[in-house]
């Protein structure tokens, strides 16, 4: 009896933790007020030289991606609402559960959930609903070669992105994670996952452009800008990049 008791209490807390996700998975992109995004930094190696790097950050090293957003907005005709309105919320010093490689779709649930119960502990924002809350991993250039990669979670609105300690590379860490910001939003990837190559037409900035290529921007969710059949490079900045048309469908801005 009392075990049944206790499963049914069980089943109660994950339909509401369920009807909650969904229902802030709906409003994130309802762009009735700039969303949140909370940012909270983490030495993905414990190592010194990450340690110094992260103390010198400030919330102006992540404005890029704020403007980003509102110029990107603005260009598809939408009002100031549909921005964002990023925090710095300083570092935490453990590190989030590790996302399955290559693991089933139940290890893809089970992590999902572990992160949600890891953000629950480790974090405490109030303010109104949604909320977005990235956490930036960072490791040590000259330790790490390549980084593993990066995840953005639409239940929950929580992303979990790698990046590299390095002045040098904060443009382009800027790109990684307005990318994987929008996955949290809904966008997908618009990139060949075997060639890494972006997609036609989806992962062009310019679809139309005579000749096709070389394009000279990248479309964020594709990642690189198409240079030839064969060859697509890595922005150097969110200068260089837009949000295509069929990603701002994905995040209704269309
Ligand atoms: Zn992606």
């Amino acid at each position: 009896m009392f075990k049944a008791i206790r499963i049914i209490i069980l089943l109660f807390i994950l339909l509401a933790v369920g009807i909650g996700a969904w229902r802030d998975k709906t409003r994130s992109v309802e762009w009735k007020r700039a969303l949140p995004v909370h940012v909270f930094l983490i030495n993905g190696d414990g190592s010194q030289p990450v340690a110094e790097y992260l103390s010198s950050l400030t919330v102006d090293d992540f404005k890029p991606v704020a403007s980003f957003m509102s110029d990107e907005a603005k260009r598809y005709g939408r009002s100031a609402n549909a921005s964002i309105d990023l925090k710095l919320e300083g570092q935490i010093k453990l590190l989030p559960p590790e996302p399955p490689h290559n693991g089933s779709t139940w290890d893809a649930i089970i992590w999902s959930l572990k992160m949600r119960w890891w953000v629950y502990r480790n974090t405490d924002i109030v303010g109104p609903r949604p909320q977005v809350k990235l956490f930036l991993l960072y490791f040590d250039p000259a330790k790490n070669k390549m980084l593993p990669h990066s995840t953005g979670l639409q239940e929950g609105l929580i992303g979990r992105v790698n990046l590299f300690a390095s002045h040098d590379m904060a443009k382009q860490n800027n790109v990684v994670i307005a990318h994987e910001f929008l996955h949290v939003l809904g966008a997908t990837d618009h990139y060949d996952r075997a060639t890494n190559l972006p997609l036609f037409p989806d992962g062009y900035a310019d679809p139309e452009l005579k000749p096709l290529l070389p394009q000279h921007f990248a479309e964020i969710m594709a990642g690189r800008t198409p240079k030839s059949p064969t060859e697509a490079v890595i922005p150097d900045s969110l200068d260089n990049v837009v949000i295509g048309s069929k990603t701002a469908l994905e995040i209704n801005w269309r």
